[in-house]
């Protein structure tokens, strides 16, 4: 394992035998602004841009502080908050950072979160010849009733006028996302949002379900009745339909929520979170992960550009998972994705074989249909992921 720790350098790369997983890590970079926070997330973000400026000096610093020798990246990562507000020249400034300091691999996905609303054509363009290669478009939904429950700054036409403006500029890696499971929407209209999504021809789309987030604005509407979820099952027949219709439409599923239209085209960053690949996070709290280490940064853009300003890393907290923990992390990560558990690597890592850990569970869970175990892979049929949560909780009894 690495000696040193996670979210600080290590001067000398690996002194003793590299785990034999070690793969190219990602890089996040956590960008905390949005026009205007939306009622259901709780994604750390404010919509005072004054202290921008200082947050770029910022991070500019973090990233010199964090760079590693011992790790190549081949996945670069801005998000947020929403990234498409920062000027261009300041994003040049921060990918000019990055390229200086980090060693990034040939052929390096590099992914911006944009919001319709917040981008134009022209920076777009910037975004392209500055060496972005793939963008993430928070859609959300093609209905304005749904963008208007939602508290988004955006409407349908700038939707479609950010992918247009995107293809003219370039990019041939898009994705989108959606939201389904709003109160009042139904299985139609939500087919209808996917019919509308599909036609966009991207090359990804994430779906995920509206969920009620404490300390949010969206699930105080919930508890003094203001907001009523929709039923279970109209939830599970939307996730259901999803599948259906996208499988129809030539995307294929490659975790719970992502799909994209071949393997080559899903979002090589996200993979790395549910493989347990190293991955470094800057920017407020964002998290880092080194095996078997995780370390968060401050949740305050002041605190954070206060701790930069004098030199020190802004890490707000450090855990060491024991040897049950990471094979919890394991399997809740592995059963999310359609490729399911590598029964090798999980035997390499933790020096046990899945069947012999979980051998009752895997038979009793794969007679009722849930699950497959296959040329040595542990993954959840399509009703198994209806219930990943709870099927995950079954195994996780046995660690
Ligand atoms: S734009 Fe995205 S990150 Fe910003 S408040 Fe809305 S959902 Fe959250």
């Amino acid at each position: 394992m690495p000696s040193h720790r996670c979210g600080e350098p290590s001067s000398v790369g690996y002194p003793v035998q590299p785990p034999k997983f070690v793969e190219p890590a990602g890089l996040y970079i956590h960008i905390p602004f949005c026009r205007k926070k939306c009622p259901y997330c709780d994604f750390f973000s404010i919509s005072d841009l004054s202290l921008q400026p200082d947050f770029v000096e910022a991070l500019l610093v973090e990233i010199d502080l964090k760079a590693d020798p011992a790790l190549a990246f081949d996945t670069v990562y801005l998000g947020g908050g929403t990234p498409s507000v920062l000027p261009i020249d300041s994003l040049q400034r921060i990918l000019s950072a990055v390229r200086t300091s980090i060693h990034l691999l040939p052929d390096t996905e590099v992914t911006v979160e944009v919001n319709p609303g917040t981008v134009t054509a022209g920076q777009l363009a910037a975004y392209r010849q500055m060496g972005i290669n793939r963008l993430n478009i928070g859609a959300q939904s093609f209905q304005e009733a749904n963008l208007m429950f939602l508290g988004r700054i955006h409407t349908v036409r700038q939707v479609t006028d950010t992918i247009s403006w995107a293809r003219r500029a370039g990019f041939d890696n898009l994705g989108l996302d959606l939201i389904y499971g709003l109160p009042q929407q139904s299985l139609r209209l939500w087919g209808k949002d996917l019919q509308q999504a599909a036609g966009q021809c991207v090359e990804h789309l994430s779906c995920y379900t509206l969920t009620f987030e404490p300390g949010t604005k969206m699930e105080a509407d919930l508890r003094q009745g203001r907001v009523r979820p929709p039923a279970e099952s109209l939830v599970a027949d939307m996730m259901t339909l999803t599948v259906e219709r996208l499988a129809d439409a030539g995307y294929q599923r490659y975790e719970v929520s992502n799909f994209a239209r071949s393997a080559a085209l899903r979002s090589r960053h996200n993979q790395k979170y549910w493989l347990s690949v190293p991955y470094v996070g800057l920017g407020p709290s964002a998290h880092s992960w080194l095996e078997p280490e995780r370390c968060w940064n401050k949740k305050d853009v002041a605190a954070y550009i206060g701790d930069l300003a004098g030199g020190r890393l802004p890490i707000d907290g450090r855990e060491r998972l024991e040897r049950t923990e990471l094979i919890t992390e394991a399997v809740f990560l592995g059963l999310r994705t359609t490729d399911g558990i590598d029964g090798g690597r999980f035997d390499d890592r933790f020096g046990v074989s899945l069947e012999q850990l979980f051998g009752e569970v895997i038979g009793r869970l794969g007679a009722e249909g849930l699950l497959t175990f296959a040329d040595g892979r542990l993954a959840l049929t399509d009703r198994g992921m209806l219930l990943v949560d709870a099927v995950a909780a079954e195994f996780v009894q046995r660690v």
